[in-house]
């Protein structure tokens, strides 16, 4: 979608850092971190969130949760913990409507979250 900000971060016309990339899947640091480490994992084709996915995402969807875990061990958190996390919809705090997964670590978290 050409209206979408992280399909044009996967296009390369708005520019990112690239902490993991291969075939299917995308991640790159987040423009406004709220952790010492707050990577964002994407599907580089666009999926709204994962209220909008089909039966032909399976794929797809298990190849961003090995994206998100080698994000974490490329970035240390492996061993003392770390967040992933997924926003959906307005309630949620969904502000950008392309599935992203946060990779979120470097420092400890509050249960329940806010
Ligand atoms: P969410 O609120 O769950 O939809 O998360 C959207 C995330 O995208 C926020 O953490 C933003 O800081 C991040 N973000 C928005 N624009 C960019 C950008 N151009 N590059 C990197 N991260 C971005
Ligand atoms: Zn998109």
């Amino acid at each position: 979608m050409s209206d979408c900000i992280f399909c044009q971060i996967v296009d390369g016309s708005i520019p990112s850092t690239t902490v993991y990339e291969d075939e299917d899947c995308l991640a790159f640091e987040d423009l406004n971190p709220q952790a010492p480490v707050h990577a964002l994992v994407i599907p580089k084709r666009h999926i709204i969130s994962l209220a909008k996915i089909q039966e032909g995402d399976q794929s797809v969807l298990g190849q961003l949760m090995i994206a998100c875990s080698r994000v974490a061990q490329q970035k240390g958190l492996a061993e003392q913990g770390y967040r992933v996390v997924t926003n959906i919809g307005k309630e949620a705090g969904q502000t950008v409507f392309h599935l992203h997964f946060h990779v979120l670590g470097g420092r400890g978290f509050h249960w329940p979250p806010g």
